[in-house]
Parts: structure tokens; C-alpha cells; sequence
């Protein structure tokens, strides 16, 4: 179990480090800011839909470093994703960081299931989910994750 601990800790050092999709998506026709500040963090999502899929996506912001690996990883979660299969799959996500159990084929998602132990850090991991599914929506206006209802 260590092993799988570890790895999966290195999934998150490795987006924190090397941040996949980082910066504004110049074709972006959709844009959502996420606010986190009882950690201080950041994040801006970007992205282009095409029809009703993801045609690409981006984030850009600042903060922890599980705020800006879970939106790196999300980011290479959700690309090629319609907004039915996004919103699947943050349902996912947010029961693995709420309760540290991951269904087997989650994969790489399951690297914050050790969030579930720190309840005031499972916000810092849902920040960019937050603001990907405000995106999706079409909704311009800053979303915060005190107002997002789950
Ligand atoms: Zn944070």
C-alpha cells in the first residue's frame, strides 16, 4: 500500500511541477474563475467548446500545490469530454477526496484520495472542477467554491 501511496503522491509533486495545460487558451469561448480563500488559491479555467465536447482546455492561477496539480491533472482529465461525461466524472472525483475511496478504473484521479484526511484541503482540490463546471454552463460570473453548493 505504501508503493501505491507513493505513486500516487508523485502523480501530484509531477503536475505541481510540470503543470499540463498552464496558461490562457487563446481560442477559449469559455471562461470561469475559481476563488479559494480559506487557502489563498486561484484558478482560472479556459475553454473551447466544440458543439457540446471540450474541444480543449486550459487553467491558469496560483495557490497550493494540490490546487494547481488537481487543476492540471483535471485538465488532462477532461479534454475530448462532453459536459455530461465533466460533470460524471467530477462526481468521481469529489467522492474520492471526500472519502479516499477511488473506483479502480479512476486511475490517476485517485492520487488525492489522501485529501479525504484534511477536510479544509478538499476545497483546494475541487477549486478547478469548480470552475471547469461553472465554464461549462457558460456562466461568466466568478465562482467561488463557498457559494458552489455540492
Ligand atoms: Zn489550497
Amino acid at each position: 500500500m505504501s508503493d501505491l501511496a507513493d505513486l500516487y503522491q508523485q502523480v501530484i509533486l509531477d503536475h505541481n511541477k510540470r503543470p499540463r495545460n498552464r496558461g490562457r487558451l487563446p481560442t477559449a469561448n469559455r471562461v470561469a474563475h475559481g476563488d479559494n480563500p480559506t487557502c489563498g488559491d486561484q484558478c482560472s479555467v479556459y475553454l473551447r467548446l466544440d458543439g457540446d465536447r471540450i474541444a480543449d482546455i486550459s487553467f491558469d492561477g496560483s495557490g497550493c500545490a494540490i490546487s494547481q496539480a488537481s487543476a492540471s491533472l483535471m485538465t488532462t482529465q477532461l479534454k475530448g469530454r462532453t459536459a455530461a461525461e465533466a460533470s460524471k466524472l467530477y462526481d468521481e472525483f469529489r467522492q474520492i477526496v471526500t472519502t479516499g475511496q477511488a473506483p479502480e478504473e479512476i486511475s490517476d484521479l485517485a492520487a488525492f484520495a489522501g485529501v479525504h484526511a484534511f477536510p479544509a484541503r478538499i476545497k483546494c482540490a475541487t477549486l478547478g472542477w469548480h470552475a471547469a463546471l461553472n465554464a461549462l454552463k457558460g456562466d461568466p460570473v466568478a465562482a467561488t467554491t463557498e457559494s458552489h453548493k455540492d
